[in-house]
């Protein structure tokens, strides 16, 4: 993602259109001898071990672009916030090891980051809006609203309150999160400015009783028995003696092809091929796991401005492309 001043680029990518148009030709002209397998796009097959077991909640389809509006909080710019969610991330990880870091510059070299790389950006995100999916065409809609709602909001001071658990629609994962305290009203500001063209977009509101929050660890949960399954092996997972869920081995099935934009979006970073025994999942975290969490690192969060950042810009991230608008000073 680039940084520096606001960029406002409304250049389209048209990567995944002229494959669209192909498919057209195909179906109208059915009658004609079969086109070279070279003319036919090719359907990209879901591969959960490509990002860590994570799965499609939505299809890929050709020529739709996931996307999410958010405000990007550089932790390059907030040194003691990320030393504190490394320590909590840390410590957390003992208690839950299938958990996966977020925008934090964890070991280079541990399995969040097969290549071995150092990430670029360390960067946490407050989604306004749900990941959303948008054909081409309505790419540039998005993009003019976000820049409206823009010039129309002036930059706020926002803080985090607490540390809280969060766990996305479909129920496939479950994050730690920093939940804004101070700051909330002028973010609901925004998601309601952006209402009107999510539903002319015939897009899902954002939640009634919004928790924004800026998620920084994640882990896979387990997903219900299928039938065939279940009847063979009907106990649950044993708990270990501390209360920490024992953890199992997702058993999605890999040729499902399920996940929100979000994870699609940001599985970008991984991909290297992974054994998929590797993903494993949780029934959930362990009850005690985020107060322990607040025990320890509340405070510090919430003292000292810590947890304290200015909202100046919105992003808006379609497909791989993101844009970014300046709030008024
Ligand atoms: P994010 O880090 O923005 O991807 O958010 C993590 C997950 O929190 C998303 O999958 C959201 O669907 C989920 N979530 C659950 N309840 C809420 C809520 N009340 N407000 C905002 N996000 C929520």
């Amino acid at each position: 993602m680039k940084r520096g001043n606001a960029l406002v680029s409304y250049e389209s990518s048209d990567e995944d259109e002229s494959p669209k148009a192909l498919q057209e030709i195909v179906s109208k002209k059915r009658k004609l001898p079969g086109l070279s397998s070279a003319f036919v796009p090719k359907t990209p097959v879901d591969n959960p071990s490509l990002h860590q077991g994570r799965i499609r909640t939505t299809p890929h389809v050709e020529g739709q672009y996931a996307a999410y509006v958010y405000v990007p909080l550089l932790l390059d710019d907030h040194p003691a916030l990320h030393k504190l969610l490394l320590k909590a991330f840390t410590d957390a990880k003992l208690i839950v090891p299938p958990l996966h870091p977020i925008g934090l510059a964890v070991n280079a070299n541990a399995e969040d980051n097969p290549s071995g790389r150092a990430k670029a950006v360390r960067e946490l995100h407050v989604s306004i809006t749900r990941p959303i999916y948008l054909r081409a065409h309505q790419r540039d809609e998005l993009r003019h609203a976000v820049r409206a709602v823009s010039l129309s909001h002036s930059s706020f001071k926002a803080s985090f309150a607490q540390i809280s658990e969060l766990t996305n629609d479909e129920r496939t994962r479950t994050f730690l999160a920093l939940e804004v305290g101070a700051g909330h009203a002028e973010l609901k500001k925004l998601t309601t400015a952006l209402t009107p063209t999510l539903t002319s977009l015939r897009q899902k509101d954002f939640y009634a009783d919004p928790r924004f929050h800026a998620s920084f660890a994640w882990a896979l949960l387990d997903r219900p028995p299928l039938p065939a399954a279940s009847a063979l092996n009907p106990s649950p997972l044993p708990q270990s003696p501390k209360g920490a869920p024992q953890v199992a081995p997702s058993n999605s099935p890999p040729t499902t092809n399920v996940a929100a934009a979000r994870d699609d979006l940001d599985s970008a970073d991984n991909t290297a091929p992974q054994d998929p025994q590797r993903f494993l999942s949780i029934p959930c975290f362990p009850s005690d796991l985020v107060p322990s969490l607040n025990h320890t690192f509340g405070d510090t969060l919430v003292s000292r401005l810590i947890g304290s950042f200015e909202v100046t810009e919105l992003r808006v991230r379609i497909g791989q492309e993101v844009n970014r608008f300046r709030l008024r000073e």
